[in-house]
């Protein structure tokens, strides 16, 4: 294994298969290292959202066409919300969307990247610790051996260990939400082609999902924001809520009389966009998670996580055209990923913390909801 490179990008989710896709032609030497061994899973509702498509017709068209093609996927045309009153609204999506297990579709882009690039692959290669000199990033890892490269992109997800190190974000509770997911087969009541969205008055600000997928398997959780677990006197326990809802809620309990729990469940955080912080620096470029990116409203982060790593790409091309590495250059970085998604995070805190503050809103909206004009407006502007 060589042990210097132009760029390395830690993390092969999404985002840093996103980086490397991009950079295929540049001509620079590039290394993904992921700590996991691919395939692998990771804690996820698997709703693919519709702008990934786009940011993969942009690196390469052909690509977006087969992702589409993705035979394990399966094809989401609408969302049906059910508000604490009971009372459910479908919004039927402008741009179409996949569910797909986490482990397959992570696996598939990988896969890509694997054929399709000169990128070198390192798996199953943690890193624990970054320097950034004048000249060189170094990464360690935790088997003791060093890489360096002129620009690292990290995308190493919720937890990055870049963005500790480098960001000047303090991670706090007003931006962190947790969920819980599990695997089911054989709850009653799936509609093809629906996500369903729940909730609930005594578990807000947060929802429970029921998302189908292939082979009578459905991917269900629940989340809620951090800040409002924290504050109540009792925390909510996730596992526990989540087992409440299945077991005892009237409204969803009888859907899983027969059904089969079939992986344990599992936790992870939602690192939620609400700040738009710094997300470079010299010679480094923070993409998804690692960036805290993911949409505060509708918890989808995916997308963002491709743009990002396709936008810190496009960026290191041009540090290695102009050779500029210093934090003014690359801050260029910052100004195209916040000109595409700034304004729909924006907007989406805003409505996460009108949500949080009046939950009753919900009912209201969903009664007006029943106003088909009116959704088609809202779906519009919100563009889902
Ligand atoms: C419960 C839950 C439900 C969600 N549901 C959805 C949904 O339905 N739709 C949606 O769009 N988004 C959803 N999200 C958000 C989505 O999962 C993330 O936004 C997305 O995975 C971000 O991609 P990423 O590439 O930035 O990070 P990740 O997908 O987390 O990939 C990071 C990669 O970095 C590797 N890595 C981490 N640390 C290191 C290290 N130290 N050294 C080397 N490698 C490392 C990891 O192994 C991993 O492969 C959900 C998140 C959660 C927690």
């Amino acid at each position: 294994m060589n042990n210097s490179y132009d760029i390395v990008i830690i993390g092969a989710g999404p985002a840093g298969c996103a980086a490397a896709l991009t950079l295929r032609e540049s001509g620079l030497t590039v290394a993904i290292i992921d700590k996991e061994k691919f395939p692998r899973d990771k804690v996820c509702g698997d709703a693919i959202p519709g702008p990934a498509f786009k940011v993969m017709h942009k690196i390469n068209p052909l690509w977006a066409d087969e992702m589409k093609e993705f035979t394990l996927a399966h094809k989401i045309k609408t969302g049906q919300v059910t508000a604490p009153n009971g009372k459910t609204m479908k919004l039927d999506w402008v741009t179409f969307s996949y569910n797909s297990k986490r482990i397959d579709f992570d696996n598939y882009l990988f896969n890509l990247v694997k054929t399709e690039t000169s990128a070198t692959i390192i798996e199953s290669k943690r890193l624990k610790d970054i320097s950034i000199d004048k000249n060189h990033v170094t990464c360690q890892f935790t088997d003791n051996s060093a890489i360096q490269a002129s620009i690292v992109i990290a995308c190493d997800g919720a937890n990055s260990v870049v963005r500790r190190k480098f960001s000047e974000e303090v991670t706090n509770k007003d931006n962190i939400c947790t969920a819980v997911r599990a695997y089911y087969k054989d709850v009653e009541g799936i509609q093809p082609g629906v996500n369903e969205f729940h909730f609930f008055t005594d578990l807000a600000p947060g929802y429970f999902w029921i998302f189908p997928l292939e082979n009578g398997w459905v991917n269900i959780g629940f989340g809620i924001l951090q800040k409002k677990s924290d504050n109540t006197k009792k925390p909510i326990n996730l596992r526990n809520a989540l087992h409440q809802i299945v077991n005892q809620m009237p409204s969803i309990s009888p859907r899983f009389k027969n059904a089969t729990l079939m992986q344990e469940v599992k936790g992870f955080g939602l690192p939620l966009g609400v700040n738009q912080n710094s997300v470079s620096g010299s010679r480094f470029m923070l993409c998804g998670d690692a960036a805290s990116l993911i949409d505060p409203l509708q918890g989808h982060g995916i997308d963002h996580a491709m743009t990002s790593g396709h936008l810190a790409g496009i960026q290191a091309i041009k540090c290695f055209e102009a050779d500029k590495f210093d934090a003014s250059f690359i801050k260029q970085y910052d100004q195209a990923l916040y000109a595409k998604i700034g304004k729909e995070l924006s907007r989406n805190t805003f409505f996460l913390r009108i949500g949080s503050l009046f939950p009753w809103l919900l009912n209201i909206a969903v009664t007006i909801g029943q106003n088909q004009r009116l959704i088609e407006r809202i779906v519009r502007f919100l563009k889902i």
